[in-house]
Parts: structure tokens; C-alpha cells; sequence
């Protein structure tokens, strides 16, 4: 029986509106289910339990959505509620997402004495045109009253979600936009290039020439300004987008690309628990994205059974996949104690053509992406997974 850590990621698929680029599944105009979402949950938790045996939560993520829009009683009903079910470790890591425009002190006192003790907020610029043009319900000193209200409720640890490569940004509107985060003295910044998803307002907008992104190597400009700026004012990259102070990393993303077991809960969330079978690595299941199917699902009293087995060969693969996006990248330690083989055996070839190529480099202690292949990773992974 494995006796590992877990995490669990439990998703508030609530939002206030949905933003131009969005495809997560989070809904708008649904509030008025969130008791009974809150209940769902706690009921897929005590259905869950029994699968999992020594569970002891290292990290505790409440993402969404938008988790601040949960009125202070009910937050307080999802987290007693757990912690009557789930043994949480006493030194977890306990992040809760929230969005400035949303966030009052009464939600902010009331996360805090429930142990809440990391805060991400969805800032992603400073210019309100910008923040217009995500479909943003925020402004900028929406932003600053809100860190203001996280710093008066006692939270220490903040961190602030930025966007680059938008249309009508240009590379000044980043620089103020970096600027201003770091006026919030947060301890850890996650910055992110937009990506267009099908199906977005965004995307058709593009699509049709109503706006033009920034070109790659603009984009690939902002990126390298933030490098630059973050690392001249204290933080370290430590994954392609995510930059903290001494002692700030997210340790819940951390476990996520170290393969730390996991376990969701709620719609749309994933968990990964290890495999009864011992020809496979692991068991992925998912639940339902539409919120009337997991409703549905848990009114029947059922977790999804939506199942899928990892192979070995495909969890190498993920350790490959998810440990280069770190700036340590894939220890050999690691990857043998994961796999029970080594990395040099499993793609020892494959990394030393891709080293003559500029793209990874290794030391004593592992092999990581350069610079290029941080720009590059999508070929990385193509001709690690080639056969
Ligand atoms: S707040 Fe976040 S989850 Fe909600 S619509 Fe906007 S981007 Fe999506």
C-alpha cells in the first residue's frame, strides 16, 4: 500500500461573469447554487474517503471560479465540513483563489480563521482598458483595496496572477502592469501568456481580425522584461510562469509536477490516487465538467466513474512532461524512486540529441530546459515522446 502525501484541489465553479478568454468551467448567473454545491461537495467527500487509505492533506487548493464569492457562512459551512472528513496536516499549505472586485473583509477574516494561509488573486493588469477587454469586473484600485483588505485580515502569503501577449498590450502596458504587482509587495507573482482557447469570445474576436495579438517575438519579449524585472527584485522562477520570494513557492503546484497523489473534488476536478493493479502507475479519475451532471451524479449518491489507468510508460512520460516546467526539471533521484528505472535507461538518447540541439541541459543532479527550449517545449516533448 503506498502511504504518500496527498493534496486535494476542490473547484468553485462560480463566477460573477465569464471573462473573454476563459474556458474553464466556471459559470456565470449560478450563485444561487452554491449551497447546494457546497453540500455536493462534502457529500462526494465522504463518498471519496473510504478510497484512500492514511490520508493526510499536505496542501489544500480552492480554485475555481471564483472562490470569494462564496458568502463568508457558507465558506465556513465547505471548510468545517471538510476538515470533520479530511485529516488536514498540520502544516498544509491552505491556498484559497479569489478575485478583486469580489472580496470582502467579512470573507477574508472568516478564510483566515479557518486556516486559510495563501491567497491568489486573479490581478492580470493595471490599465483598465485592458481589464475591460478580458471581460475583468475589476479596476485597478479594485486590486489595491483588495491586497490592502488580505494584508488587514492577517494574510501573509499573496500571490498575483498576470497576463502578457494580449491584444492592445503593448510592451510599456507590461512593464506598469509588473510594476504595479510589485508596488503590492506580494511574495509570489504567476505570470502567464494568453493562450486563445476555441470556443472564447477572445479567440472569434481574433479569428475575424477585430484584434491582433503581439507578435511571437514581442510576446517572447515580454517574457524575457519579466525575467529580468522579478529576478532584480527578489523572486526566483521556479516553473516556466511562476516566479516567488525565498520560501513562497507554491508547494500545491509543486506536488502537481512532482506527482505528488491528489484528490479532487467537485465539478470538473481531477484526482490521482495510486493503482490497485501493480502494471499500472496510478488511477486518474475525473469528474463531470457540467455542473447539472455532477450535481446529478451526487444527488444519486455516486462518485464519477469516469476512470483511467496510467501505464508506466505514460507516467514516465508525465514526469518528463510536468518536471520540465520547472527550473530544477527532472531529478535523477527523482525519476528513478517515481519509476524504478532510470531516466538515462527510459530517454538517455533523446536527451543527448536534445542537448546538441540547445534545448536541455543536465548536471550531476538532473537534466532541465535552457532558454530556447523553455520557448521550445511543445518540440521537447515531441521528440521525447517520438518513438
Ligand atoms: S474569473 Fe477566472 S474562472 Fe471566472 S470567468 Fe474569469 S478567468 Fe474564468
Amino acid at each position: 500500500m503506498h502511504q504518500k502525501q496527498y493534496e486535494l484541489y476542490l473547484h468553485l465553479p462560480f463566477c460573477r461573469q465569464k471573462c473573454a478568454y476563459c474556458d474553464f468551467p466556471s459559470f456565470a448567473g449560478r450563485e444561487q447554487e452554491m449551497e447546494t454545491y457546497v453540500e455536493a461537495v462534502l457529500t462526494e467527500a465522504r463518498l471519496r474517503f473510504p478510497q484512500v487509505e492514511d490520508l493526510s492533506l499536505s496542501t489544500i487548493f480552492i480554485g475555481g471560479g471564483t472562490p470569494s464569492l462564496l458568502p463568508p457562512l457558507l465558506l465556513k459551512r465547505l471548510i468545517e465540513g471538510l476538515r470533520g472528513i479530511l485529516h488536514f496536516h498540520d502544516a498544509a499549505e491552505f491556498t484559497c483563489e479569489a478575485n478583486p472586485g469580489t472580496l470582502t473583509q467579512a470573507w477574508l477574516e472568516t478564510a483566515f480563521s479557518l486556516g486559510v494561509n495563501r491567497l491568489s488573486l486573479g490581478m492580470q493588469a493595471s490599465q483598465e482598458r485592458l481589464l475591460k477587454l478580458l471581460g475583468r469586473i475589476h479596476t485597478k484600485a479594485d486590486v489595491e483595496a483588495s491586497v490592502s483588505l488580505a494584508r488587514g485580515a492577517g494574510f501573509q502569503n499573496l500571490n498575483l496572477d498576470l497576463m502578457f501577449g494580449l491584444p492592445m498590450q503593448t510592451m510599456d502596458d507590461w512593464l506598469d502592469t509588473l510594476r504595479f504587482a510589485l508596488s503590492l509587495a506580494p511574495q509570489h507573482l504567476s505570470c502567464y501568456g494568453l493562450i486563445l482557447e476555441d470556443g472564447t469570445r477572445m479567440k472569434e474576436w481574433v479569428d475575424t481580425g477585430k484584434l491582433t495579438l503581439p507578435d511571437e517575438s514581442e510576446e517572447r519579449d515580454m517574457y524575457d522584461a519579466a525575467l529580468r524585472m522579478l529576478g532584480d527584485h527578489g523572486f526566483h522562477q521556479y516553473e516556466i510562469s511562476n516566479f516567488a520570494r525565498d520560501g513562497f513557492l507554491c508547494r500545491h503546484n509543486m506536488g502537481y509536477w512532482r506527482q505528488v497523489y491528489y484528490l479532487g473534488l467537485g465539478s470538473s476536478s481531477a484526482s490521482m490516487l495510486p493503482s490497485r493493479k501493480s502494471n499500472f502507475f496510478c488511477v486518474r479519475e475525473k469528474n463531470p465538467d457540467s455542473l447539472d451532471e455532477y450535481l446529478s451524479l451526487i444527488a444519486k449518491g455516486q462518485v464519477t466513474r469516469k476512470r483511467e489507468e496510467i501505464t508506466p510508460e505514460d507516467a514516465r512520460f508525465e514526469t518528463m512532461m510536468l518536471g520540465l516546467r520547472t527550473t530544477e526539471g527532472v531529478r535523477y533521484d527523482d525519476f528513478e524512486h517515481l519509476h524504478g528505472v532510470t531516466l538515462q535507461s527510459c530517454y538517455g538518447e533523446k536527451i543527448q540529441s536534445l542537448i546538441r540541439k540547445g534545448l536541455l541541459e543536465m548536471d550531476d543532479l538532473g537534466v532541465r530546459l535552457t532558454r530556447t527550449g523553455m520557448d521550445l517545449q511543445n518540440q521537447v516533448l515531441v521528440e521525447l515522446m517520438d518513438d
